[in-house]
């Protein structure tokens, strides 16, 4: 033997007793493992058995009306009875009865999907054990090992998470489903709710887009084209070349298969893979709708859908009950006001086009009876619309809403949370409250303008920014937050902890429906209502499908502040910002209304939220693009709302806001707040003494008297910078002696830098300076010109704010905290 050989066959032999000693341990190994595995197995199998038998218990069973097949038409209902619009299912499902539907397309459908379907119970066992064996192979995964009536069970459902309950579930309710359908039925279900690409569902639908025909007319080679589609959509609905082409390679296969299975011939097989597959352009594959919703119509669908799917089925069977089912749903819309404001959503009038912008402006609008959170009328956007389920600007888009958030997020949870009354005073002047800006923060609506010491009723329907300001910082984001919560408006406080909401400087922005809705608690004794635009579905043999009441939230815990609040919201539309040419009432102010307009930085969103005692209204004004809106379109909002609220109003007899018994009024001085003294009706502007309400608790305390109004000795014959009398000096000739009233701030405005204006106020301002014609100040005087340090307080004049000192300790950031460290407390 050649010694090289022996080697090479020495060492071969090692090499196989080695590999034989490895074989033996691995294999020692894998027993171990594999019996180890078993016990550890018996054991997960008593809490697996336990866990699959609660999994099972708590399965929602499949109701057998969800099953019914037929295709009848559906109807909306207005709320009085008449009928607005029939729902056909020719949307994007058309229904097939089993007798059009071609052998070859079941047979097709069997071959891929689930070859065992006439066999099995509902689960195949054969294709479970493999898809387990699958699995355990190495990069194998757990796909397939679902029957058609699995996939069934999974459409009615829509449920396709990927865990091993909804699994679990999935196969106890396919056992279930076999025990109650025959297999014809189980495949008819099946062929008309698969999801077949795009916006379609059912063979027929695809059928029809794809083809361009019945699924009745349709080959062999077309019948195992369009079975290869449900598997994957995306990858096999004949819809780009390369689509085309995978759709193709699987038709090839479905069609052998089917050869295979001897549901066609050779000679069958052989003619189809011959015929050359036509697929209808894509661009034509849009299927007609009959006629177009209306805008609420459309509301009222998108509503019920979300109800039936709460309620436990399927999007795809939702849309089958809504459209095929012959339900009748029973909406909310009141026929006369929905008609008022179609007429004036299609009237040019309203929308004017503004050269600069090149594009219709639009507007959105929603009215609610407040008493029952019902929604009356709503529209989504400008004109006639063009198709249904088209953009609903009224409850689809989401806009800054401006200074009509002041009320919902500043106003009414500071009067409510005893911040503030009516009455406080505030000083409307130059403040520095984003410490991030060089520049004053927040400005008015006024550029540059200040009205100084001023109550909340007064800074409400004047929409004064710096008002607002301070007051959401008394208030701090939490409470903002949880009132806004109260009112149906979700927001959190890392996007909207900040300032700029008090101003309606959202990170996202509102719908108009979410605004009428928050307005609601102002007219309803302070209770939220939940919007809803139907009250009740019935099924086609009357029986109640779904039954809708809108829900009631408290905001407001103190029964007056709704009263109040709408008594300051009144002088809006009376003498405020939503007074222009009387467009804030309503016949003429014989019905009484009450609202807050709402503008956002550089005018591009106009709002205008106002009610009578019968309705709500939100309107919204804009361009979709968000741009610019022109000077002659700032009221179109306010001019919309008027427009259609005159129209919803008109047989309505005069009514006002119900007088409520749980606030107190009082007399107080519009300068501090405080119980006049005699000095405030002689104030230079005019009588200060004005009415008030308050919530009981909060009024002026008997001997809390104004401390804002002083009188001093002025010389008539010298003036300050500010037109004001100067000090009466020791040098001063008697007869140049006068007494006159002035204000004097609890906390005294300084300026914080050169360039800022003193509020326009100022020239009420007691005088500092001495007399300068007839000789100096007395000898004692420390100055004689006004105080011009560069203290950056923010000026509030918080001793004249009369309310229950409850110490803001909700802060949000420390900027804000440091502000409020700031400002004086109490
Ligand atoms: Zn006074
Ligand atoms: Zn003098």
């Amino acid at each position: 033997m050649d010694p090289k050989t022996k080697a090479v066959t020495g060492s071969s032999t090692r090499t196989k007793k080695r590999h034989g000693q490895l074989f033996i341990f691995i294999t020692t190994v894998l027993k171990i493992l594999f019996i180890s595995l078993l016990l550890v197995s018996f054991a997960a199998a008593g809490i697996l058995g336990g866990l699959i038998f609660g999994y099972i218990k708590t399965t929602t069973p499949i109701k057998p009306e969800q099953l019914d097949l037929k295709n009848i038409t559906s109807f909306v209902y207005d709320s009085k009875g008449n009928e607005i619009m029939q729902l056909k299912g020719e949307q994007n499902r058309i229904l097939v009865e089993h007798d059009s539907i071609p052998d070859n397309l079941r047979n097709a459908l069997i071959s891929i999907e689930d070859k065992r379907f006439y066999d099995h119970k509902g689960i195949d066992l054969i294709r479970i054990s493999s898809a387990v064996f699958n699995f355990l192979k190495p990069g194998g995964n757990m796909h397939g090992g679902s029957t058609i009536t699995q996939q069934l069970v999974k459409n009615i459902t829509g449920d396709t998470r990927r865990t091993l309950k909804r699994k679990v579930q999935e196969q106890y309710m396919a056992i279930q489903l076999e025990k109650h359908l025959s297999k014809e039925k189980i495949l008819d279900l099946y062929m008309n709710l698969i999801y077949m690409g795009g916006n379609y569902y059912g063979v027929e639908t695809a059928s029809q887009v794809y083809f361009g025909k019945s699924v009745k007319d349709l080959t062999l080679a077309q019948c195992a084209s369009l079975a290869g589609i449900t598997n994957l959509p995306g990858i096999y609905a004949p819809v780009s070349e390369k689509n085309i082409k995978k759709n193709i390679e699987r038709q090839k296969n479905i069609l052998f298969e089917m050869k295979r299975s001897g549901s066609i011939t050779e000679q069958q097989y052989q003619q189809a893979l011959k015929e050359d597959l036509k697929f209808v352009a894509s661009d034509k594959n849009k299927i007609k709708t009959v006629k177009t919703q209306s805008f609420f119509v459309d509301q009222v669908i998108i509503d019920v859908k979300k109800d039936l799917i709460a309620s436990g089925m399927s999007p795809q069977l939702a849309d089958k009950t809504i459209y095929s089912n012959g339900i009748k749903i029973y909406s909310t819309m009141d026929p006369d006001i929905q008609k008022g404001m179609d007429e004036v959503f299609t009237n040019d009038k309203y929308f004017p086009i503004i050269k600069r912008n090149l594009q219709h402006p639009q507007a959105a609008m929603v009215i609610m009876d407040p008493s029952t959170g019902q929604v009356k009328a709503l529209y989504g956007g400008y004109g006639q619309k063009t198709g249904d389920l088209i953009l609903n600007r009224a409850t689809q888009i989401q806009r800054q809403p401006g200074s009509t958030f002041k009320p919902i997020a500043d106003y009414a949870p500071a009067i409510d949370m005893k911040l503030i009354t009516a009455a406080s005073v505030f000083d409307d002047a130059p403040s520095y409250l984003n410490p991030a800006s060089k520049s004053p923060y927040p400005t008015n609506y006024t550029k540059g303008y200040y009205s100084g010491l001023t109550t909340i009723h007064t800074a409400l329907y004047q929409s004064i920014n710096v008002v607002a300001a301070k007051t959401w910082l008394k208030l701090g984001s939490s409470l903002s937050l949880k009132y806004l919560a109260r009112n149906g408006i979700n927001l959190n406080k890392e996007n909207d902890g900040n300032l700029s909401i008090a101003m309606g400087g959202l990170h996202e922005g509102v719908n108009t429906l979410k605004m009428a809705a928050a307005y609601v608690p102002f007219v309803n004794d302070g209770v939220y209502r939940d919007p809803i635009t139907y009250t009740k579905v019935l099924d086609k043999d009357g029986n109640v499908l779904l039954e809708k009441k809108s829900k009631s939230t408290m905001v407001y815990d103190n029964e007056g502040t709704a009263f109040i609040m709408t008594r300051m919201m009144q002088d809006v539309c009376r003498i405020g910002t939503a007074s222009t040419k009387g467009l804030g009432l309503i016949q003429k102010g014989k019905i009484a209304t009450a609202g807050k307009t709402g503008t956002t930085s550089d005018n591009r969103d106009k709002w205008f939220v106002g009610y009578t005692p019968y309705y709500v209204g939100a309107t919204w004004y804009g361009y979709d693009k968000n741009s610019k809106l022109s000077p002659e379109e700032y009221n179109q909002a306010l001019i919309i709302w008027h427009e259609v609220m005159e129209k919803a109003h008109a047989n309505l007899k005069p009514k006002e806001f119900k007088q409520s018994t749980a606030v107190i009024k009082r007399t107080v001085c519009r300068y501090s707040g405080k119980t006049p003294s005699d000095l405030c009706a002689r104030d230079p502007r005019g009588n200060a003494v004005i009415e008030e309400y308050f919530l009981p608790g909060t009024e002026p305390k008997s001997g809390d008297t104004c401390d804002v109004h002083v009188t001093k000795q002025v010389c008539k014959d010298s003036k300050d910078g500010f037109g004001r009398n100067n000090l009466f000096g020791p040098g001063c000739p008697q007869s140049s002696l006068i007494e006159s009233v002035f204000v004097q701030r609890k906390v005294p405005y300084n300026k914080a830098r050169a360039a800022d204006p003193y509020p326009s106020d100022w020239k009420y301002e007691a005088p500092v300076s001495y007399c300068t014609i007839h000789g100096g100040p007395p000898s004692n005087s420390t100055t004689n010109e006004p105080v011009n340090t560069t203290d950056t307080n923010s000026g509030e004049n918080n001793t004249t704010d009369n309310t229950n000192t409850t110490n803001n300790t909700d802060t949000t950031t420390d900027t804000i905290n440091a502000i409020e460290q700031n400002q004086p407390q109490q």
